[in-house]
């Protein structure tokens, strides 16, 4: 799932850390997976450990975008069938702006997924050209 920085923001203000639960994976900010679920699903409960503060991307699924059909709904979706038209129209339309959004941050997210004690060295090191 893409994140923009209002989900990665949103996500740290519930005190959990951006470096560990998302990472950019070939240009773009992803939720991290591990064992192949989403960071935040717990398998003992079955349930989003961050439902109300889940990107807006988890909220607009089962619409996804794909690069050559653009907004659809996921076929692999078993409740996929109860999304209207109309909503898979209104979605689309976020989604699409959503996606815009985050292809504008993608320098910001950088930053934000930097640990913090990377960003303490970086602003400690010296300028050696600089005596
Ligand atoms: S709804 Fe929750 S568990 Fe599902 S992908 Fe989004 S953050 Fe992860």
């Amino acid at each position: 799932m893409e994140l923009s920085i209002d989900d990665i923001k949103r996500l740290e203000e519930a005190g959990h850390r951006p470096v560990e639960f998302a990472l950019i994976d070939d240009g773009v900010t992803r939720l991290r997976n591990v064992d192949g679920w989403c960071y935040f699903y717990s398998r003992a409960g079955k349930s989003c450990r961050v439902y109300k503060k889940k990107p807006l991307g988890c909220s607009l699924y089962p619409v996804v975008y794909l690069t050559n059909e653009g907004a659809i709904v996921d076929e692999t979706c078993p409740m996929g069938h109860k999304v209207s038209e109309e909503k898979l129209r209104t979605k689309a339309k976020i989604l699409e702006k959503l996606l815009k959004k985050i292809d504008i941050e993608r320098v910001q997210h950088a930053k934000l997924l930097m640990p913090v004690d990377t960003i303490e060295i970086k602003v400690n090191q010296k300028d050696p050209s600089k005596k």
